[in-house]
Parts: C-alpha cells; sequence; structure tokens
C-alpha cells in the first residue's frame, strides 16, 4: 500500500539499448528511470563486446611476433608469453572507464539509474527490489531493455571451472593448455582463434555442416583456412552428446556420421551455441506483453509491443542480437515516446565478426539477391593485390560488392580481411544512401588504404578496376 514513484518513462536494462534509450528520452526532456540489476553497459560492455575485442586484440598483437623477423624486428630471446593476469585488470580498466562514462552520461542527461531487480505489476507500473527493499513505479510508457543470456543444454552444467559460458571464458586468469569450444558460431570462432593465437589447443564442434554457418561461404572460407593455420581442429557435422568432468579434464563425448562416437578430451570447454531473451521473469503477463514461441517480444518498427505504450528492444526482441541494433531501438523507441516521428529500418544491419581475417557486411549476399528476385552482378577485389595490404602484411581476404544488374543499386557490400570491421562503414552509409556502384567506383579513394578494395570491386562490377585482370 505504499505510494508509488511517479515518472514518464521507465527503462528496464541499463545495457546497449537501455541506456542509449535513456540518454535520448533525457534530451528530449522526458523524466527517465533507468533499473538495471548488475552493471551499466549490460552484456555489450560488460561481458560481450567490449572484453572480447580487448582479448582477441592481445592475441593478435601477440600473435604477430611471429612476423617480426621478416619485417627486421629482433625480439629478445626469451619467450614470450601473455599474462592473462595482467590482462584481467587491463579488461577491468578499459570496462570502469567506459562504466563511469555512462553513468556520467546519464546524470548529464537527467537520467536516474536505480539498482535493482524489476518486474511488472501491471501495465502501468513496475516494481524494484533492492537488497530487500522493495519501490513501486508508475509510468506513462516503459522500455523493455533486459537482453539475452546464453543458452546452455540441459546436460551441460556450466561450472565456471571446467565448463564455461562466454562470460566465465573471459574471466580466466591463465591460458588454458587446451579448449573444446561447443558451436562454430561468431562467439565460438572468435574466442577459438584468440585462445589458439595465445597458445591454446583448440577444438570447435559445430553441428552444421561448417563454422559460421548463417555467413556466405566464399567469406568464411579465408577464416576456415586461418583457423586451420592456427592449429585447430574443426569438428563439423558434429553433435555432442555428453559432458563428463574427471581427473581435472573435461570429456565431451560427440558423434558424427563420418566417425561416429568420439571422446574429446581437454582441460576446458566453452558452450556457445546461442542466446535467449531474458523475458521470462520481469511479469509480462501482467502488463499483458506477448511473446512468440522462442519467448522473444514482438514488436513494431517504432519498436511498441502488443501494448501500445510499453516498448521493447535489444536482444529481447527477434532478430540479429547486436549491441548497435539494440542502440538503434533504443533511440527509435525514445524518439516515439518523445513525440518525434522515427521508425527503425532493419534492412541495413551491418554484421562484423572478429575472427581473423575479420568479416563484416551489409544488406544481402549474391544468394540472398538472387532470392529475391533481383538479377545480380558482383565485383570482387582482393586484398592481395593491394598495396597497403601489402605493406601491413595482411593480405588475405576481399571486398565484394553485390549489386542489381538493372538499376545498378547496391544491395549487398561484404568483406573478408583486416579491418574489415571498420572499414564497412563506407558500406553502411552508401546502402543507406541507395548509392548507384558508380557512386563508389567515382569517389577517390585515399592511397595506399584497404578502403581502395572497395573502389576496385564497384570498378569491377563496371568492367574496368585498374589493379585486377
Ligand atoms: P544487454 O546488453 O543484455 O543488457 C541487458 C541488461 O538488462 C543487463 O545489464 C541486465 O543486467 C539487465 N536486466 C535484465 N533483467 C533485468 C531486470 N529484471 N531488472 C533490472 N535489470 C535487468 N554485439 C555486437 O554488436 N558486436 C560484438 O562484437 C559483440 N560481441 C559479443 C561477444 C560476446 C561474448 C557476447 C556474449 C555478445 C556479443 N555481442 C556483440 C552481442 C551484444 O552484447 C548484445 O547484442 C547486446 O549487449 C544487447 O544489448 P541489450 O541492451 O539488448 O541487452
Amino acid at each position: 500500500g505504499e505510494v508509488a514513484i511517479e515518472t514518464d518513462v521507465i527503462i528496464i536494462g541499463g545495457g546497449p539499448g537501455g541506456y542509449a534509450a535513456a540518454i535520448r528520452l533525457g534530451q528530449l526532456g522526458k523524466s527517465v528511470v533507468l533499473i538495471e540489476k548488475d552493471k551499466l553497459g549490460g552484456v555489450c560492455l560488460n561481458r560481450g563486446c567490449i572484453p572480447s575485442k580487448a582479448l582477441i586484440h592481445t592475441a593478435d598483437q601477440f600473435h604477430r611476433l611471429n612476423d617480426f623477423e621478416k619485417m627486421g624486428i629482433q625480439l629478445p630471446q626469451e619467450k614470450t608469453a601473455v599474462d592473462l593476469n595482467v590482462w584481467q585488470d587491463w579488461k577491468k580498466g578499459i570496462i570502469s572507464q567506459l562504466n563511469q562514462g555512462i553513468s556520467h552520461l546519464c546524470k548529464e542527461n537527467g537520467v536516474t539509474v536505480v539498482k535493482g531487480q524489476a518486474t511488472f505489476l501491471s501495465d502501468d507500473r513496475i516494481g524494484v527490489e533492492t537488497d530487500g527493499d522493495f519501490e513501486t513505479y508508475k509510468f506513462e510508457h516503459a522500455i523493455i531493455a533486459t537482453g539475452s543470456r546464453p543458452f546452455i543444454p540441459s546436460f551441460l552444467n556450466v561450472d565456471g571451472r571446467y565448463i564455461l559460458d562466454s562470460t566465465t571464458s573471459l574471466q580466466l586468469k591463465e591460458v588454458p593448455p587446451s579448449l573444446s569450444i561447443i558451436g562454430g558460431g561468431y562467439i565460438g570462432i572468435e574466442m577459438g582463434m584468440a585462445f589458439a593465437k595465445l597458445g591454446t589447443q583448440v577444438t570447435i564442434i559445430e553441428m552444421a555442416n561448417r563454422i559460421l554457418p548463417q555467413v556466405a561461404d566464399n567469406l568464411v572460407k579465408e577464416v576456415i583456412r586461418n583457423a586451420k593455420k592456427l592449429g585447430i581442429n574443426l569438428k563439423t557435422s558434429t553433435r555432442v552428446e555428453k559432458a563428463i568432468v574427471e581427473d581435472g579434464q573435461v570429456h565431451l563425448h560427440v558423434f558424427s556420421e563420418k566417425h561416429g562416437t568420439e571422446v574429446i578430451v581437454s582441460e576446458k570447454t566453452l558452450v556457445t551455441i546461442g542466446r535467449i531473451p531474458n523475458t521470462q521473469e520481469i511479469g509480462l503477463n501482467q502488463a499483458g506483453i506477448a511473446v512468440d514461441e522462442k519467448d522473444y517480444i514482438a514488436v513494431d518498427t517504432e519498436c511498441r509491443t502488443n501494448v501500445p505504450h510499453i516498448f521493447a528492444i535489444g536482444d529481447t526482441t527477434p532478430g540479429p542480437a547486436l549491441a548497435h541494433r539494440a542502440s538503434k531501438q533504443g533511440i527509435v523507441a525514445a524518439e516515439v515516446i518523445g513525440g518525434l516521428p522515427s521508425a527503425i529500418d532493419s534492412t541495413f544491419v551491418p554484421y562484423v565478426i572478429f575472427s581473423d581475417p575479420q568479416i563484416a557486411g551489409v544488406g544481402f549476399s549474391r544468394e540472398e539477391a538472387e532470392q529475391q528476385g533481383y538479377s545480380v552482378k558482383t565485383g570482387k577485389f582482393p586484398f592481395s593485390a593491394n598495396g597497403r595490404a601489402l605493406a601491413t602484411n595482411e593480405t588475405e581476404g576481399f571486398a565484394e560488392v553485390i549489386v542489381d544488374a538493372k538499376s545498378h543499386i547496391l544491395l549487398g557490400m561484404h568483406m573478408v580481411g583486416a579491418d574489415a570491421s571498420n572499414l564497412i562503414g563506407e558500406g553502411v552509409l552508401a546502402l543507406e544512401l541507395s548509392a548507384r556502384v558508380e557512386d563508389i567506383a567515382l569517389s577517390m579513394h585515399p592511397h595506399p588504404t584497404l578502403t581502395e578494395g572497395w573502389m576496385e570491386a564497384a570498378e569491377a562490377v563496371l568492367g574496368h578496376a585498374i589493379h585486377i585482370v
């Protein structure tokens, strides 16, 4: 029977979706309460994008020492090594700096951040539990941004010591001698290649007939080649059936048509076979909010749920579980609540895989474009013919543009190669502007840079690339 605290908007979850929405609402003059039970920044900052990229960078730097000799760089004779204990401190520093940044931005924009666990009590009230205390908030609008967590099949017991999920795999204080990874999706590949570079003997087990099954074949080929070079054992078309921890080792019982049942023994196992939305324990029923058969909250282009004054964003909604999509949806929901015309166009959500080489893309693959009924032209440029790539010892991969043969409008831009993650920005802009392939081909691209790869791939569509025949 206590009095509810009133606010224009309440946001549940302070990940990249929730905090972006909160800041945008603050800018629009709304009173906002942002409820986060753990830490601002969500999965992305605390146990996802940022720490994983810090690990991948470290592993990459270490691995590059192998090429120093041919460039004339002399290393000390002692054996080099990576101390993950020290690395953990570095990681914590990065996270804490970004954490404070978000706190500061929330404060400056008038956002009230409350630490606690939120549940819907009705379609206009939320209860928040903080250290045993319970407060009730009454809202005009709410945004659900509770994110997702790793999916763990029931036969695996993630103990954080022998069997890890992505979170605990980023908390290791020592490089494990061996690691088996269940799941060859992007997180499995990113982590697997990183640990392999740090000196771990890595095995990746994937049920589909190749790793990264969602990504176009020609891009993934380059990564498979490198994974093998790193000594990673790729076991595709293989199913894990059982995991037994014995004598300080994990024994994974796997099955494939080709080899029957086998046992893979390793110090640790990382489970990364997908994620599930955090939508079960937040009282959606009390607010009348519907979920689909996989527990995702369906939303329209304004991010509204079936209850029009309640919105959902990020990993709780169907679509790719990516931080930039969550943030964009958060901004859209905030603007709609703020009375601005705003909507999300999900056609051009870029994707990046921090494998080696990196893969990044936006728009349709060739197959997807053809399925859509387009008659397609493609142009491709290999980095082995790019001067900068040679000068930085990063010649693997290529840029590819996919074009509607009739209008020459770009339908997709994809890349596998060093720094593809940064280079895809040009592709996103081009597709958003409905650029034609001539727009890329005729734009002067700086030399010597990897961006010339896009220009030459575009020229190749038009039949006049300078540096390939
Ligand atoms: P989340 O980041 O999951 O945040 C949700 C927040 O809500 C959490 O902080 C949680 O504590 C809080 N919460 C949940 N329930 C409640 C409640 N009842 N009350 C109060 N608070 C609650 N994406 C990329 O785009 N690029 C990458 O390189 C990338 N790498 C990744 C690497 C790994 C290892 C992982 C696991 C993920 C990665 N992702 C990456 C995905 C990215 O982290 C997510 O898509 C993103 O974090 C989703 O944002 P969100 O705001 O929807 O939710």
